[in-house]
């Protein structure tokens, strides 16, 4: 692994540009704009942050100074107390770090739907150029594209999901196996370190305080009692989680000495709380590149746990990612093959062992103590442990009058409760319980020839009884 830092202005860095960045309207450079702005969406940290370095790379060429701007609205769908927390308590970390790393940031809260909601289109009316982050999912490419339609500049959007840049994936993949040896052709290549520095002009005190935005002041700010006061769903409570740059490392290091010597096997058992790295949330909100994690793990040693590490970090996110990038019906039935398409006509009026509406889902009260107690986990905690997780959404497609409900009833229960929710690792996970990235098995009734998973099987498999006594209040 290289150790020497690639410049910013570099031909890597260009390279890695090409392919992760895209222009997307016709509308000019403003070179009278007093900045460049770059619009912080999901990618949540000003590390190997590649929306940041395009943004830094135009505000030097251009001799602009950069502006750091993230909003958070209370219209997202799922807005909540536990989503809100986590973006509120990271943006106090942002704050803090900005100030120490020489950036200028600032974050827009918007409490009420109806408060003034175009606090970006003031700051792009004043920029040069904006760059924004590219990402499919969390209404995030919605919201960009109508932002993109009424823009007075030029407007990039850049990915900073993957280690291995989007661009390298033209096309949707069809399965880990086909993205597999396309990503380890250029794994190593795209791990290599950037230099990180803030923009060479510093934004003028005298524009930023003549910005007409309503900032939030996040060197004061009381974040449960700003939640309390925004118009989102308060029934959907915040669950202890150490948000940020720091509790993610912290997290790692935990994984790294505790847990990674035996990953391969401990990460099959959902009673093991420690078994696996819980860094999806943290991955999700973009407060952790997927590379830093990946060479943190690599230094860790232990070649063999690090390798099965690295195929879920990378093949199976950067396979999610693919998919809901190049596919616009990630979310809906549409979005899987043709043989799930043949098989689900063929099996849609099979009798169904039990059908349950969407409440009595969510507030785990199937006949199954195991999938009660993996809804249970996911509402209390927001998290979800991966092998309970497969038999979670492979269940609910038993118990429903329709798949179509099932593919609803999942990507709305997980994209509510998990902290994790809401990520192309959410529908690439969901839609694999329903055949995508997989192959025909043997037809069986309501399956047809969808892989199925049995939760009574799976008690043989690892220590349920544990698991369910742990999650065993009701809901209700
Ligand atoms: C029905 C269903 C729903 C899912 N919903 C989500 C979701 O909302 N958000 C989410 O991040 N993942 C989701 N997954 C994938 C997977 O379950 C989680 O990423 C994993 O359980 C997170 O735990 P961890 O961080 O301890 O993973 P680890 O085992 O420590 O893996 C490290 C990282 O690799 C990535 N990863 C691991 N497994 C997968 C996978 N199968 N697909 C894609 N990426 C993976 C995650 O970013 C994870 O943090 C879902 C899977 C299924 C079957």
């Amino acid at each position: 692994m290289r150790t020497r830092l690639h410049p910013l202005e570099s031909d890597f860095v260009r390279d890695q540009l090409a392919l992760r960045a895209v222009t997307a309207n016709q509308v000019r450079t403003q070179p009278e704009g007093d900045y460049v702005l770059y619009w912080m969406q999901s990618t949540h940290r000003f590390e190997e942050n590649w929306a940041l370095r395009q943004a830094i790379l135009h505000a030097d060429r251009l001799g602009k100074p950069l502006l750091v701007h993230q909003g958070l609205d209370p219209t997202y769908e799922h807005a909540s107390d536990r989503i809100h927390t986590v973006i509120l308590e990271n943006a106090v970390a942002l704050h803090r770090r900005a100030a120490r790393l020489g950036f200028s940031y600032q974050f827009v809260l918007r409490r009420r739907r109806d408060d003034d909601r175009r606090a970006v289109d003031r700051l792009a009316a004043r920029a040069a150029l904006v760059v924004t982050d590219r990402f499919p999912t969390a209404g995030i490419a919605e919201r960009t594209a109508r932002f993109v339609e009424r823009a007075p500049c030029r407007v990039d959007l850049v990915e900073s999901h993957g280690i291995v840049p989007c661009g390298a994936f033209v096309k949707e993949e069809f399965a880990a196996r086909t993205i597999r040896p396309k990503i380890a052709k250029l794994l190593e290549l795209a791990l290599e370190p950037v230099e990180e520095r803030p923009a060479a002009r510093a934004l003028p005190d005298a524009v930023w305080r003549s910005l007409d935005v309503d900032r939030l002041d996040l060197a004061r700010v009381d974040v449960a009692a700003e939640v309390a006061r925004c118009e989102i769903d308060h029934t959907v409570w915040p669950v202890p989680f150490a948000s940020g740059l720091d509790g993610a490392r912290a997290r790692l290091a935990h994984f790294c000495r505790t847990a990674l010597a035996d990953y391969a096997e401990r990460r099959n058992e959902p009673a093991d709380v420690d078994g696996s790295s819980r860094l999806s949330p943290w991955l999700h909100f973009g407060q952790i590149s997927a590379a830093e994690v990946l060479r943190t793990v690599r230094d860790a040693g232990h070649t063999e746990s690090a390798a099965k590490f690295q195929d879920e970090l990378v093949t199976w996110r950067e396979l999610a990612f693919n998919f809901c990038l190049r596919n616009p019906e990630h979310g809906k039935l549409k979005g899987l093959p043709e043989w799930v398409h043949r098989t689900m006509a063929a099996h849609k009026d099979d009798p169904r062992e039990a059908i349950y509406t969407r409440e009595q889902l969510e507030y785990a009260e199937t006949h199954d103590a195991l999938w009660n107690a993996a809804q249970r986990e996911m509402v209390t905690t927001g998290h979800m442990h991966n092998v309970v997780r497969m038999l979670w959404g492979k269940s609910t497609l038993l118990w429903t009058a329709r798949y179509k409900h099932a593919l609803e009833h999942l990507i709305h229960l997980n994209n509510k409760w998990a902290l994790d929710g809401r990520d192309p690792s959410s529908y690439g996970g969901i839609q694999w319980c329903f055949g995508k990235f997989d192959r025909p098995w043997f037809d069986k009734p309501v399956w047809g020839l969808i892989r199925p998973q049995s939760l009574q099987r799976a008690r043989e498999k690892f220590d349920a009884e544990t698991y369910i006594r742990r999650h065993a209040t009701p809901l209700r």
